[in-house]
């Protein structure tokens, strides 16, 4: 551990734990591994920091209570919705068992990410639970999350919370060690990587699925959810919570598993939203030039640069700009808000901005997107 960089200060994290940890033999709740967990967030909080708890299990807990062990896979939507209702009193009961706080349920859904004034209504809400000293415990609410409007795993649902908090530090609590290069559980010779400085292709390409059933998540996940982190200027930390001594270095400051370090230059909150909490309803394909000019020069996205809409999407919608680089898959671009809908779009592609209104009739704007509203991706920003 010699080599790895030191924890970041921090002054409010998002800690989250995954069903893994919960529910280790995939009986429902255990306290095996939360004791550390809980004396880390003890110890930050007695030490003036401050902590929101993103804890899975709900499912876990749900089925071991209605005798069903093993994995939870397979499981329809509505058992899964209902062993979710089940068990989320027995994990918040679990958890609260563990702290002299009071512990409040704070449940949420997707919805409530993405939708500016349902996100300011949670952001209140937990701006005032820590006011109190308290310790917002977060799940999803898989009740009544239907499945297109779910965020799906609580790796990605924590760092949502984590910007919604303006935390500094989102702690992943895994059953490894950190990042690897390869699946450690099936190559010998993978390495951990003690501190990931961008989140680019290459990581993705490192990481597979998930080797538990009862978990949603997996690697995978876990770099998504550090890329959402990261982008907006929060450090992010990959950590055993299976192993109390990495906890509690963790508690003194050190990093015994993988930092992915936080963006030098964080996206404003209004990129970081249409980029990540957005849904694209639809995309543009780009050429060579417009790219060029979108990465380079910070450009607005013209009409003369599209060269292919895939609807439909109406003016005002977000969407991916993507090209084809030497006719493999799309690559994506950027994304960003529309201003023209895709039959529209596709009558003027190709097109100077000046031939618009002879085409359309009017000419509302001489871009497609406005470079104000348009936000780079990877691995341009890498
Ligand atoms: N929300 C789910 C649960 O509490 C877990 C999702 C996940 O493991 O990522 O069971």
């Amino acid at each position: 551990m010699s080599s790895a960089p030191p924890l970041p200060d921090w002054d409010r994290a998002v800690v989250k734990v995954g069903s893994a940890l919960i529910a280790p033999d995939d009986r429902g709740c255990s306290t095996t591994h939360l004791l550390p967990i809980a004396r880390f967030i003890i110890e930050s909080r007695r030490q003036g920091k401050e902590v929101i708890l993103v804890s899975s299990g709900a499912v876990a807990a749900g089925l071991a209570e209605q005798g069903r062990t093993g994995p939870g896979a397979g499981l329809s939507i509505p058992e899964r919705q209902a062993f979710a209702a089940l068990g989320q009193p027995l994990l918040m009961a679990h958890w609260r068992r563990l702290f002299d706080v009071s512990c409040a349920q704070v449940l949420l859904t997707y919805d409530d990410l993405q939708r500016r004034a349902r996100f300011v209504n949670a952001k209140n809400t937990i701006a005032e639970l820590l006011d109190r000293g308290t310790l917002p415990i977060v799940n999803e609410n898989d009740t009544v999350a239907t499945e297109e409007l779910k965020v799906g795993d609580n790796d990605n649902l924590a760092a949502y919370v984590a910007v919604l908090a303006e935390a500094d530090l989102l702690v992943i609590c895994s059953d490894v060690d950190g990042l690897y290069t390869a699946d450690p559980y099936e190559d010998p010779d993978a390495e951990r990587l003690p501190v990931v400085e961008a989140i680019t292709d290459d990581i993705y390409d490192m990481v597979g699925g998930s080797h538990r059933a009862v978990a949603t998540g997996g690697m995978r996940t876990k770099v998504e959810a550090a890329e959402k982190a990261t982008d907006r200027g929060i450090d992010t930390v990959l950590v055993n919570g299976t192993k109390g001594d990495h906890l509690d270095a963790l508690g003194r400051g050190e990093m015994p598993g993988t930092l992915f370090r936080r963006a030098e230059r964080p996206l404003s909150a209004r990129k970081h939203w249409m980029l990540h909490a957005l849904p694209a309803a639809g995309r543009i394909v780009v050429d060579a030039g417009a790219v060029r000019a979108l990465r380079e020069r910070g450009a607005s996205l013209l009409p003369s640069g599209v060269v292919d809409v895939e609807g439909p999407f109406a003016q005002g919608d977000a969407v991916e700009v993507v090209t084809l680089e030497n006719d493999d898959a799309p690559v994506r671009v950027a994304k960003g808000i529309t201003q023209y809908g895709a039959d529209a779009l596709r009558r003027i592609q190709g097109r100077q901005s000046h031939a618009i209104a002879e085409v359309l009739g009017a000419a509302p704007t001489d871009h497609v997107i406005h470079r104000d509203d348009l936000v780079l991706t990877r691995p341009a920003r890498s």
